[in-house]
């Protein structure tokens, strides 16, 4: 069977459950499967598939451990009810390009289709009587969709730590709505980076392990998880597939994507597909004033030391993008030597420069541009007014790219990723298109709703009908102790029911 190695070290050989469920590696590296180039995706196939048929052959192929039946299982759990379009990700029509809305899940952000399926597969590979607690500071969507996605799931649970005055009314109210019994959501007197450290240190304690002994670990629901990665790779295939399906391209034809990112996961996930044999002409990086990667295409320079921007399309607010590590391996022919030399630059000088025939490499297959705040607003209000169609902040940072790609490569269709609703961040599109947002998301989007005749999803009405918990809070040097105290609670609460059974 296929290994999984470190991108930091060739001598790591992990299988691919145990990659899933201990989430990176102990050199601080991250899981990829060498020689991604050998295996393939069958086109021809995928154009007569169901968007669950393409993520069986997609995990079988890169996650080899899973028994059919085990894959076969996990999607079905994963996508048969929780999504409200049937396509799972339906592609629209918009003028003359075509946007993939990735935001059908429980929580309305593009996150859900990596955080529906990753607890089944890592409930597939735990060893009997073994728990798993994942954790995840969260700027917000990860932590709602991970609490979606692992609420009430047996032998597993997930803990959420946000920063208490850093996430929007709307993400802190489906958070405090997703109750489990298995979850746990604490707000940290603290920001994101406070949260964010104190996990890592938690993952990196020696003898907080000892004490939770051998029947429990602790695993990250972060998109470094290569079980999170997968399945984004899934409706990259999916995308073609409708396209085909619409008259737009024949089989073979090339396209191009553009991808609002932050962390990187979701275009890797594109260029993993390219790999996979999907014919893609450019994938095309979108970034918001946080533009790291905009700069480093500019001279091969990646260099965090720079002042940080909230944006209005928060979930990209990113610095380090830890999935360009994975691209780095690839491009630099799996030579783990020199990603080791790059990420220890990186975290001694907060920068690191990459020599310029792997620039020119990631030039081949990527274009990367971004929009500030202003211009993302532009774009929202140009879009709805030009074409009736509402974008997300996240998503409009791509408008502007979009259309510079598509002048470059006129004769190439492009496919827009939209990664989150327009009514989850409601105040930014109201104030593209209104002018003004009020105190309560509910009457901001109602008013958005009366504004554009575009209606708002259910699950995002439904969080002000449910009652929320109230939020354990907590200094960031206490969370150590809540995960310690919650692990009990839950799986001793779990080994009872299961007793029972
Ligand atoms: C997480 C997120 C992104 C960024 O995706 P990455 O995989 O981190 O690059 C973009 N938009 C939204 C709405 C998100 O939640």
């Amino acid at each position: 069977m296929e290994k999984y190695t470190s991108t930091r070290d060739k001598d790591v050989e992990i299988s691919a459950f145990d990659a899933i469920i201990k989430g990176f590696s102990d050199d601080g590296g991250l899981f990829v499967l060498p020689d991604l180039a050998d295996h393939n995706i069958n086109i021809d196939k995928v154009i007569d598939q169901s968007y669950q048929e393409i993520a069986f052959d997609v995990v079988k192929t890169l996650l080899p451990d899973f028994s059919d039946f085990q894959i076969a299982n996990s999607i079905h759990e994963a996508y048969d009810d929780s999504f409200d379009d049937y396509e799972i990700t339906p592609i629209k029509d918009v003028d003359n390009f075509s946007v993939l809305e990735l935001f059908h899940g429980p929580t309305c952000a593009f996150k859900d289709v990596g955080l529906q399926l990753l607890p089944k597969l890592m409930q597939q590979c735990l060893p009997e009587n073994k728990h798993v607690m994942v954790l995840a500071a969260t700027s917000g969507d990860t932590g709602t969709a991970a609490l979606a996605g692992f609420k009430d799931v047996n032998k597993m649970g997930a803990m959420v730590f946000y920063p208490q005055n850093g996430v929007s009314m709307v993400q802190q109210q489906q958070m405090l709505t997703t109750k489990g019994y298995n979850t746990k959501v604490a707000a940290i007197n603290g920001n994101f980076d406070d949260a964010q450290t104190n996990v890592k240190k938690i993952f990196n304690n020696q003898s907080l392990k000892k004490k939770l002994g051998d029947d429990n670990s602790l695993s990250s629901a972060n998109s470094i998880n290569i079980g999170r990665l997968v399945p984004q790779i899934v409706y990259y295939f999916d995308a073609y597939k409708q396209m085909v399906k619409n008259g737009k391209i024949n089989v073979g034809d090339e396209i191009i994507f553009t991808v609002p990112t932050g962390n990187f996961g979701d275009v890797l996930a594109g260029y993993y597909a390219k790999l996979l044999g999907l014919p893609v002409k450019k994938l095309v990086i979108e970034c918001n004033s946080n533009k790291v990667l905009a700069d480093f295409f500019k001279n091969g320079v990646y260099d965090r030391n720079r002042p940080f921007f909230k944006t209005i399309a928060p979930s990209m607010d990113i610095q380090i993008s830890s999935n360009f590590e994975r691209l780095l391996y690839y491009k630099s022919g799996e030579n783990v030597d020199y990603v080791k030399s790059l990420m220890d630059d990186l975290e001694h000088d907060g920068k690191y420069e990459v020599l310029p025939e792997i620039l020119e490499s990631i030039k081949e297959d990527f274009i990367c541009g971004y929009s500030d705040d202003d211009e993302i607003k532009a774009s929202i209000k140009e879009v709805f007014e030009k074409y009736h169609y509402l974008m997300d902040p996240h998503t409009a940072s791509g408008y502007r790219v979009t259309r510079e790609t598509q002048a470059k490569y006129p004769d190439t269709p492009v496919v827009m990723l939209s990664t989150a609703s327009p009514y989850k961040f409601v105040d930014a599109v109201a104030d593209a298109i209104i002018g003004e947002h009020r105190e309560s998301p509910i009457e901001t989007s109602d008013l958005l709703v009366e504004k554009t005749g575009i209606e708002m999803p259910e699950q995002l009405r439904q969080i002000w009908h449910d009652e929320a918990v109230v939020p354990t809070k907590i200094n960031p040097n206490e969370m150590e102790d809540l995960v310690v105290d919650t692990i009990k609670d839950v799986f001793e609460n779990d080994k009872s029911n299961s007793a029972r059974n």
